[in-house]
């Protein structure tokens, strides 16, 4: 899958180097002082106007790209954190573990709620209620 965070940052970066290149060297140009300076000047001008509507235009979409991947990856961060979260028992988890565990009252392991005897002493397991 084409990663549009990463698409979209470097097209804005295209496009804001467009917009800022063409405006540094029109302003760095010298200023027309003969009347066919000033035609070569307004044409470069009107270039450099073209390429910094171009350069905006793909900033934009290089922006709405980023901002679109990001709300997507979003997601994809929540399933990466969930996979690692899974490693960790949640206090969910915990709680749920000692509602089906009971521990053993003569070696103090855990064994299974539903159990009559201890699995690894032998003991007998009786609760209230039996
Ligand atoms: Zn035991």
């Amino acid at each position: 899958m084409i990663d549009l965070v990463k698409v979209g940052a470097g097209l804005t970066l295209i496009g804001f180097f467009a917009v800022g290149s063409v405006a540094v060297v029109l302003g760095l140009a010298s200023l027309p002082t003969t009347p066919d300076q000033a035609t070569a000047y307004a044409a470069r001008a009107k270039n450099g106007l073209v390429v910094q509507g171009l350069g905006w235009i793909l900033a934009g979409v290089g922006l709405s790209m980023a901002l679109f991947g990001s709300a997507k990856s979003d997601t994809a961060v929540d399933t990466k954190l969930e996979i690692l979260l899974e490693r960790v028992p949640r206090p969910s988890e915990v709680s749920e573990r000692e509602e089906k565990f009971v521990k053993c009252p003569k070696c103090g392991r855990d064994v299974s709620k539903d159990a009559t005897i201890c699995p690894y002493c032998g003991r007998g397991l009786r609760r209230h209620g039996f």
